[in-house]
């Protein structure tokens, strides 16, 4: 296999990885609501650009607010299901814990 002749030194490594470094983004504040946005960008926060409205922010939410209501439902939907799974009742140890006060449920041990 090829070997290079020299070691590359730590100056020329430091050239070449020179362009490998991320460039900050230039955040800028919101001509509408004063939030910082990337420049040259749509608001996400109002949804404007150049005082011109591009988004439906409100309509973002609703939808977000949505997908979390149906989310807790069917994890409730999924409890309920565990619950009435027949043969897998808590055990009698469980059930005696359960039904006693919690006061009792300390002293007892
Ligand atoms: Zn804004």
């Amino acid at each position: 296999m090829a070997q290079p002749k020299k070691a590359t030194s730590r100056s020329k490594t430091k050239i070449r990885r020179k362009s490998f470094r991320l460039s900050s983004v230039n955040l800028i504040a919101c001509e509408q609501c004063g939030s910082l946005k990337p420049a040259h960008h749509i608001c996400l926060v109002c949804g404007t650009y150049r005082g011109k409205k591009y988004l439906d922010v409100e309509k973002k939410e609703r939808k977000e607010r949505k997908r979390v209501q149906e989310a807790e439902a069917q994890r409730e939907r999924q409890r309920e299901s565990i619950q009435k799974v027949p043969g897998k009742t808590p055990s009698s140890q469980t059930r005696q814990l359960v039904s006693k006060p919690l006061t009792q449920r300390t002293t007892s041990k």
